[in-house]
């Protein structure tokens, strides 16, 4: 976590008039992967797709903090502070925060963290440009990115359906999601997620969740961050994940793909991950201290058959 701490340091640097200069700067900090810290992942996909949810269960499960740019977007727009104005405009219109922004809310973020002890992350949001890519692999090392995917006309319906508490924060969904197959693509069933009785008369709607900026966002996002999904597929670090259903179909599969369906074990787990994302590109070398367990390695050649006819697949 200390490397992330220059990611605030530089974040002046990096967007000064030697913007180019200073990055070239920032690499020379690249960080080497220490194994006594937690994992670094970074959730990828579409607005509405799940990020958040998967994201914050599997934080729990790994003991990594889950950190969503847009949670932090919105504690800023909240706070009425110098930024709120400025970002209720950008956010509403379903546009990016500039990276400067994000990267100095992050940073504070990272910080807070540091003080409190944490290790690791999962990032949920970020990066969401290839800018802040390039930025974030200039600082720390990541290593694995998880691109989740889902059709796009379900995505929408999703957003129009996400509900918040706005007493305890808790996400919701009132949709109920049950679409044929056709043209190719599977049926799909979600069911809605529904708050306890004590949350329902709290709920509200984000106000970027409307169809119009919805639209907007998805069309930002096939613009903007796409082309990070081809910045870590190069890297070989990409795990893509097409979600099958809701949550109690898709939750054990991607625990599946990430091998960690068997928490008992946490490090071998961990440990493994790592050692698919490097055994997957050769950039990678292994290290030398890297902890692998002999059932790991057992089970790696039957994990392959599986993972070559499933819907998930390293890129
Ligand atoms: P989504 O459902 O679109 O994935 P988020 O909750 O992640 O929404 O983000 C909400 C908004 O916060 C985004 O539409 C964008 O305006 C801003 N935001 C969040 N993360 C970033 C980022 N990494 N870069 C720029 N803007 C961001």
């Amino acid at each position: 976590m200390a490397i992330l701490h220059r990611l605030h340091r530089s974040a002046a640097a990096a967007f000064s008039p030697a913007a180019a200069a200073a990055r070239r700067g920032l690499s020379a900090l690249a960080a080497e992967r220490t194994l006594e810290r937690n994992v670094q992942w970074v959730f990828l996909g579409c607005p509405g797709v799940g990020k958040g949810t998967y994201a914050s269960r599997l934080s729990q499960l790994v003991g990594a903090p889950h950190i969503a740019t847009g949670d932090l977007v919105r504690e800023e727009l909240a706070s009425s502070g110098p930024l709120s104005q400025q970002l209720a405009e950008i956010v509403n219109q379903g546009k990016l925060v500039s990276d400067e922004i994000i990267i100095d809310l992050l940073s504070k973020r990272l910080e807070r963290g540091e003080t409190k002890g944490e290790s690791g992350f999962i990032l949920d949001g970020f990066p969401r440009t290839v800018v802040q890519a390039e930025i974030l692999e200039g600082v720390t090392e990541i290593d694995l990115v998880v691109n989740l995917k889902l059709r796009e006309d379900v995505l929408l319906e999703k957003c129009l359906g996400r509900r918040i508490c706005s007493q305890c924060g808790g996400n919701f969904n009132i949709a109920s999601i049950n679409v044929g197959e056709g043209n190719g693509k599977p049926g799909m069933y979600m069911a809605p997620l529904l708050p306890p009785a004590n949350c329902m008369s709290k709920l509200i709607t984000r106000a970027d969740d409307t169809e119009e900026v919805v639209k907007k966002r998805l069309h930002i996002y096939n613009e903007m961050s796409r082309p990070v999904e081809e910045f870590y597929r190069k890297r070989g670090k990409l795990l893509e994940f097409n979600l099958p259903g809701g949550i109690p179909a898709s939750w054990p599969k991607l625990l599946q793909a990430l091998n960690i369906e068997d928490l008992d074990d946490k490090q071998c787990a961990v440990a493994y991950t790592f050692e698919r994302v490097e055994r997957r590109t050769s950039k990678y070398s292994m290290q030398p201290d890297h902890i692998v367990c002999p059932w790991i390695l057992v089970a790696f050649s039957w994990m392959e058959m599986f993972f070559s006819r499933s819907e998930f697949c390293f890129a």
